[in-house]
């Protein structure tokens, strides 16, 4: 599978039962792409440095996965090859009082990097239209009746459309990552993390919950991922049960997306550079 083979921006409906949650035919080529993995992000690291130095437009990775997928150490291993003067690493837990008593995309829009610089959202926007939508929360917001429609859901799937698009057009590119871990493999994780005491810190009983809600959450997925897949914020749905395939995959989304936004060094302006034959003088005179 190619990358675009991941990539869903509007032209094709996803069909999650139809995505590979593991590397298949790949794995074979563990140790290759393994190594392409660090060839990319050295390669990706450059371009961030030009993206730095030409401030002309932001970038977002929002990460959005169930439980156990692996978006933490995603971050650790792939986003980590970056340099971090450049990037804005944000969580985002369950919203508190203050989160809750302003619009959902109030602590959004404060974790948004400025321009030349890369946020990675762990979780993001879509939370408020994922895990809310699965426990139909709204209906506990203190919000006016006329917010509370039938079609909620939908009116925030065209309002995360139009920020997008708004954020598109005042140079800001936003990418969204689903990481497709199967059951099983879910179900190994959250056994490792009971079974070995240096992972007793990333356990949750409220995870086991969600994991009963599986397949709703699966209904809510490809119904929020087709609603918001677009042309400037597609979404990526990558198989999450290998690691190292996942790392691999994450890295090309880095590398073709910074390779698409084509960041050059900006030139001295005239005036500076008139007084650099000056300044090359006087530190030789020295
Ligand atoms: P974790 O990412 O495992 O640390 O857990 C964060 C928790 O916060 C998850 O259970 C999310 O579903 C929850 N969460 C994040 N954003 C929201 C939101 N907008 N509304 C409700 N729960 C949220
Ligand atoms: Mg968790």
């Amino acid at each position: 599978m190619a990358l675009k083979d991941y990539c869903f921006d509007g032209k094709r409906q996803l069909k999650l039962k139809e995505m590979p949650t593991d590397a298949g035919e790949y794995k074979v080529q563990k140790s290759d792409l393994v190594a392409l993995t660090e060839a990319n992000m050295t390669q990706a690291a450059m371009l961030q440095e030009k993206l730095y130095a030409a401030k002309r437009e932001g970038l977002v990775f929002a990460l959005q996965a169930r439980d156990a997928a692996g978006k933490d150490s995603l971050i650790k291993k792939v986003f980590s090859h970056l340099n971090p003067a450049g990037l804005k690493i944000t969580s985002f837990k369950v919203p508190n009082k203050t989160d809750l008593a302003h619009d959902y995309m109030w602590r959004i829009n404060r974790a948004m990097p400025e321009r030349g610089t890369i946020g990675v959202f762990n979780r993001s926007h879509y939370e408020d239209v994922l895990v809310v939508q699965v426990h139909q929360m709204q209906k506990d917001y203190i919000l006016a009746p006329r917010c509370l429609t039938e079609d909620f859901f939908e009116r925030r799937y065209r309002q995360l459309n139009n920020w997008e698009e708004y954020l598109w057009e005042n140079g800001f590119r936003m990418v969204k990552v689903f990481l497709n871990v199967s059951k099983e493999e879910q179900k190994n994780r959250f056994m490792d993390r009971m079974e070995l005491t240096e992972k007793h810190w990333k356990l949750s009983v409220g995870d086991m919950k969600e994991r009963a809600l599986w397949d709703e959450y699966e209904r809510v997925f490809e119904d929020c991922i087709n609603a918001t897949a677009t042309e400037h914020a597609p979404w990526y749905v990558l198989p999450a049960d290998n690691k190292w395939y996942t790392r691999y995959l994450m890295s090309e989304i880095i590398l073709r997306t910074l390779e698409d936004m084509d960041p050059q060094f900006p030139p001295l302006n005239a005036e500076e550079a008139a007084k650099i034959p000056m300044a090359m003088q006087e530190l030789e005179n020295e």
